[in-house]
């Protein structure tokens, strides 16, 4: 373990025991900081490269520690909301919250601690061909870390993985995915100027970076399905036809829309900015998927709650 990089890296999350993310049971490590602003995003907690406060206010029982223990005086002395101008995440009041109504999002970890904490759990990943996933966020804005998280992991034969949104430079791409047994890699909108007003950059960089990881490492593409947005035919179509450019694609998997995370956004003082989209809309994605089978593609739906009739 001495020559293991000291590269620290800020993870939002880890999350055990998934089966969707890669083969059998793996880990799941969600890096915190993210170059794009996706309307849809549910995990508005993994955009901002810093830790940074939450505050959860169904779940405060009003005694009154936050407000009194703040230094800058942010905490609202009745409703215990948190005045996000003035608040500068020190943490104190989460340090002290009794039932973690307000809680520190980031916690830097060395490779070497990452690495033990996902060694507990060799046993399920040994009998299932499982391993670990790191997600985000984007890893690759934390390159050096990940990189050399992942190379230990492949060391200690651990299946590796990675989710991208693709927009990196390609330097900082090639050092995570050269340690990557497979690499999910999000594609949102074919259409650049869409895509910069629905994720806050143009999808040019995006689609340069799938070309080349796609010629160096087996990739899944990731299509979050969000109704309305980018689920026209002429998007759906733009997609197969670009995916089909692509060298080592194992398959699609259509991501449905859902709303859970929105009352995350409240939580960290942001407004959620997506139209309110019915279940009805979402159900549209077994037309898309039937679509893009049709083009000869393989297409999963991931993560459905939707029953198909
Ligand atoms: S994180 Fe620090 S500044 Fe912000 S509300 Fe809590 S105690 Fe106050
Ligand atoms: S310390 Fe926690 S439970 Fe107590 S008032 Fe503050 S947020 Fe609510």
């Amino acid at each position: 373990m001495n020559n293991i990089s000291n590269e620290k890296g800020l993870i939002s999350d880890i999350q055990k025991f998934s089966t969707h993310d890669g083969p059998g049971i793996r880990t799941l490590v969600f890096m915190k900081g993210c170059p794009i602003r996706c309307l849809w995003c549910s995990n508005p907690e993994t955009q901002n490269h810093h830790e940074e406060i939450v505050f959860f206010q169904k779940n405060c029982i009003g005694c009154g520690e936050c407000a009194e223990i703040c230094p800058l005086g942010a905490i609202e002395t009745e409703t215990f909301k948190i005045d996000w101008d003035i608040c500068d995440n020190c943490g104190k009041c989460a340090e002290i919250c009794p039932v973690n109504s307000k809680k520190l999002i980031g916690k830097w970890y060395t490779v070497s601690e990452l690495i033990k904490e996902v060694e507990a759990d060799r046993i399920f990943y040994r009998n299932s061909d499982g391993g670990v996933t790191v997600s985000g966020g984007e890893p690759a804005l934390q390159y050096k870390f990940v990189s050399s998280f992942l190379k230990k992991c492949q060391g200690l034969n651990l299946n590796t993985a990675i989710e991208t949104c693709g927009y990196a430079k390609w330097e900082h791409l090639e050092a995570i995915v050269k340690y990557s047994d497979l690499v999910f890699f999000d594609i949102k909108h074919m259409d650049s100027e869409i895509h910069k007003n629905l994720t806050g950059k143009s999808n040019k960089l995006i689609l340069k970076n799938a070309k080349t990881v796609s010629s160096i490492a087996p990739v899944i593409i990731r299509f979050p399905i969000i109704p309305g947005y980018n689920d026209t035919k002429k998007n759906l179509e733009a997609t197969v036809s670009f995916v089909k450019t692509l060298k080592k694609v194992e398959k699609i998997e259509l991501l449905p829309y859902h709303s859970l995370g929105e009352y995350k956004y409240k939580s960290l003082g942001k407004r959620y900015r997506l139209r309110n989209i019915s279940l009805e809309e979402g159900k549209d994605i077994f037309k898309h998927k039937k679509l893009i089978s049709s083009y000869g593609c393989k297409v999963e739906i991931i993560h459905s709650w939707y029953t198909q009739k």
